[in-house]
């Protein structure tokens, strides 16, 4: 583990193995200089071990920068359940996760990704009480995907600006590749700021409900990053913009949900050279983890968290022209920003 190259010095890397009910995890506590790492758990059907590793050991990391990034007071951590997990056995492996979650004593607080939603952290939190996203009577609850997606669509409009000189996303064309909790919000955000849509999943009746809701175009799953587009939007999973990706695209700006969407890190410097404007995934997506943490925390308000998702476009901004103006690449320049942040308070 420790010669992994997403290893990066981790605090705490914990599997999970409960033959009573089947949980096969990991839980990767990546942070905690900013306080608990928080950040979801993801339930995936991985290749092996090994994958699922390394994609929590990639999350985590990208929690505490994204954690940091957006001024929370906590560190970053990530959990993996290796799937598949039966529908009728989905109870007990949710249970057994929150009691691995209760004995990191608070070190790790958990909350919905990919696969996991907020009726799986009902379950958790019977066992403990290091987790959030959970059903709520009040605005500030459950689902973090609503703010994940107004914060995307704030930072796409601040790239826009800063690529294309457009102030508005009126007509502007953008490609949303994955159209689940987060690309399904995302698209009526940027629907409502005139955008036009080309939309693409592997469930075809996502894409058919884009279209009657939105009057989006159909893309194809095989090519949607490479549409005719002046903003690519991923919200399906990571590692999507290859080398060869990144080559062939013709779109002016990368900016989506996605975390992780770079496969290796040299995809920064091809999109940079063909001028394709970046926003680095940790800081556009951060809107979910900031509804979470203040649901977590208790007592911020609505207009609070408003405000922090707001923040997003201005911050991103100003890495845009940091990266400009020092010939950076702009996740280089997040990086760097983010990593000053991540000191012991
Ligand atoms: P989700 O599982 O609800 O949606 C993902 C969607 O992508 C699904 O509809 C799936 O069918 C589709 N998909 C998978 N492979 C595809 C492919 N090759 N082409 C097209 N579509 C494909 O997940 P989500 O919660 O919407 O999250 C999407 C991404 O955003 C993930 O990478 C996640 O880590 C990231 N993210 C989510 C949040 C949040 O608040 N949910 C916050 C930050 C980051």
């Amino acid at each position: 583990m420790f010669d992994t190259p997403s290893y990066d010095a981790h605090e705490k890397v914990v599997d999970v193995n409960d033959p009573e009910t089947g949980l096969r995890a990991i839980i990767a506590v990546h942070s905690t200089a900013r306080g608990p790492a928080a950040g979801g758990c993801r339930l995936w059907t991985y290749d092996d071990a090994a994958a699922a590793r390394t994609d929590a050991l990639r999350l985590s990391r990208g929690m505490s920068y994204k954690n940091a990034m957006a001024e929370l007071p906590f560190g970053g951590g990530k959990a993996v359940i290796m799937g598949p997990v039966a529908p009728e056995n989905r109870e007990q492996i949710f249970t057994a996760f929150g009691r691995a979650v209760e004995a990191l004593g608070g070190q790790y607080i958990t909350a919905e990704d990919v696969g996991v939603g907020v009726s799986d952290m009902m379950v958790v939190a019977r066992q403990t009480k290091y987790v959030s996203g959970l059903a709520t009577e009040g605005s500030v609850g459950g689902d973090p995907s609503p703010f994940t997606a107004r914060g995307v669509a704030i930072g796409i409009e601040a790239a826009v600006q800063a690529r294309l000189g457009r102030d508005s996303l009126e007509g502007v064309r953008i490609a949303v590749q994955g159209l689940g909790h987060v690309g399904g919000y995302l698209c009526q955000e940027l629907h409502a700021r005139g955008a036009k849509l080309i939309v693409a999943d592997i469930h075809t009746t996502r894409v058919v409900e884009m279209v009657d809701r939105f009057g989006a175009e159909m893309g194809n799953v095989a090519d949607i990053l490479l549409s005719d587009a002046d903003v690519i939007a991923p919200c399906a999973l990571g590692s999507i913009i290859t080398p060869d990706v990144a080559e062939r695209m013709t779109a002016a700006v990368v900016a989506g949900a996605a975390n992780n969407q770079l496969s290796v890190p040299e995809v920064g410097a091809v999109l940079a050279r063909r001028g394709i404007l970046y926003a680095p995934d940790y800081v556009i997506n951060a809107g979910g983890i900031i509804a979470v943490s203040a649901e977590y925390n208790g007592g911020v308000d609505r207009a609070g968290i408003d405000a922090q998702i707001e923040a997003i476009g201005p911050r991103l901004a100003d890495i845009f022209a940091r990266a400009q103006g020092e010939k950076r690449l702009t996740g280089d320049v997040a990086d760097t920003l983010a990593k000053a942040k991540m000191v012991r308070a």
